[in-house]
């Protein structure tokens, strides 16, 4: 079938199909990169230069993820095209295409020096927007770099993990400098030694793409993750052109002190800032977003795929499971927890939902007291009323075993507005 232009798709699950060249492309694995690829980005370009932005949910990753490489022309057919997300946009058009089940992808290497190779939107450095928790576009600029820091190992506060941190700071024509710092993956993938060796006989001219704006010490800065790419000296037009505008001489690159080892921003502890659930779950920086924040969304659906409830253990509140010789001894558990010899134990929530705001969707596990203080009674209660009355049954964990559905008592949930406070680190 006849590929469309990018900027011709319609929105909806009817059938199109794109001839694109694969601009870029990035994993996202979690907010510190080190968990299975959750999502694939990808900025596509077609033959006349129109952008696109792409993504690879995480359901059907398998079928596609290795298929997909920076650089080569693909045909797309067969997907959905949405209207573009409320943050984090990498191109400003205003729909996106997002890969089904059915998406078919077929390789065109022979177009691949046929097609354009780069896009980008430049925000002069003296120029970026104010710092936002859910900035609408990742921010692009252009500069000459006038230093390079060593890429510094930091372990994350509260984790056992490192990541890396790099900071490169940039010139404008008019002198404005910015800096950016760059995080875990991109951290070490910026070839420091190469540029600053680079830098010492000729200018070292840099397209950053895919960056955020956050604030570093009362100044505005630029930090990189995993969306984060660029270009330094690339034969490309806007490089070109910075350039030759560049003095005759201009000062070789010099070496930054290794970066400072803070992650975590302190939060006031009495006003958290909200957030959208879309932006938690896209979360890919180290310093700026770890914290606590707040999101209000309505309850949308109750997990019946999940068990709602479990037994733990009244010593040390691991999950604990009827012994043996419970039905004889009704009361009587074994602790999940090696080395605990307790018997007793106590039902509570583990209960799953899922809540949506206008960005998205997430799944909330509502745990113990939280699942008590939302539902408004005790997960004992709530078996207590809805198992059957058989007075057979002595044992709580046998009899909540039974309960087939999921008890009315919880479908209340449904609809409930709540404000939920999410720790991400
Ligand atoms: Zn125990």
């Amino acid at each position: 079938m006849a590929c469309v232009a990018l900027s011709d798709l319609h929105a909806g699950w009817g059938e199109q199909s794109v001839c694109v060249h694969l601009s870029r492309l990035w994993h996202y694995r979690g907010g510190l990169e080190n968990g299975p690829v959750k999502v694939v980005h990808m900025v596509l370009l077609d033959a006349q230069g129109n952008h696109g932005y792409a993504t690879v949910p995480m359901d059907i990753l398998a079928a596609h993820i290795n298929m997909l490489h920076e650089g080569v022309v693909y045909e797309f057919s067969r997907f959905a095209v949405l209207p573009r997300p409320i943050i984090l946009n990498p191109v400003d058009a205003p729909l996106m295409i997002r890969f089904t089940q059915f998406t078919v992808i077929k390789n065109c290497f022979h177009l691949n020096n046929e097609f354009p190779e780069w896009t980008f939107h430049l925000t002069p450095i003296n120029e970026l927007p104010p710092t936002n928790d859910t900035p609408q576009n990742y921010i692009d600029v252009i500069g000459v770099i006038m230093a390079i820091s060593p890429a510094r190992a930091i372990r994350v506060p509260h984790t056992l993990r490192q990541v890396f941190k790099r900071r490169v700071l940039l010139s404008d024509h008019n002198g404005n400098e910015l800096g950016i710092t760059l995080w875990g993956e991109r951290a070490i993938r910026f070839n420091g030694e190469s540029v600053h060796f680079m830098g010492q006989t000729e200018p070292a001219v840099v397209i950053f793409v895919g960056a955020t704006v956050f604030v570093n010490e009362g100044s505005k800065e630029l930090s990189g993750g995993c969306a984060c790419k660029w270009y330094v000296n690339h034969d490309i037009p806007d490089i070109n052109l910075f350039r030759s505008r560049l003095p005759p001489s201009f000062p070789a690159i010099e070496r930054l002190p290794a970066p400072s080892s803070i992650i975590l921003q302190a939060q006031h502890a009495d006003v958290l800032p909200t957030a959208l659930l879309t932006h938690l779950m896209n979360i890919n920086l180290y310093h700026k977003e770890a914290g606590t924040f707040r999101c209000n969304v309505i309850i949308t659906r109750v997990s019946h795929l999940k068990k709602w409830w479990a037994t733990f253990c009244t010593s040390c509140h691991y999950m604990s499971m009827p012994a043996a010789t419970s039905l004889t001894q009704p009361d009587v558990y074994t602790c999940g927890r090696h080395g605990c010899s307790s018997t007793s134990a106590t039902i509570g929530y583990t209960l799953f939902v899922l809540a949506k705001d206008r960005s998205g969707e997430a799944e909330f596990e509502l745990f113990g007291s939280k699942g008590q203080q939302i539902v408004g009674r005790s997960a004992g209660q709530v078996i207590r009323n809805n198992m059957c009355h058989d007075p057979a049954i002595r044992n709580v964990h046998v009899a909540a075993s039974m309960l087939r559905k999921t008890p009315p008592g919880l479908l209340g949930l449904l609809g409930m507005k709540c404000t939920f406070h999410v720790r991400v680190v």
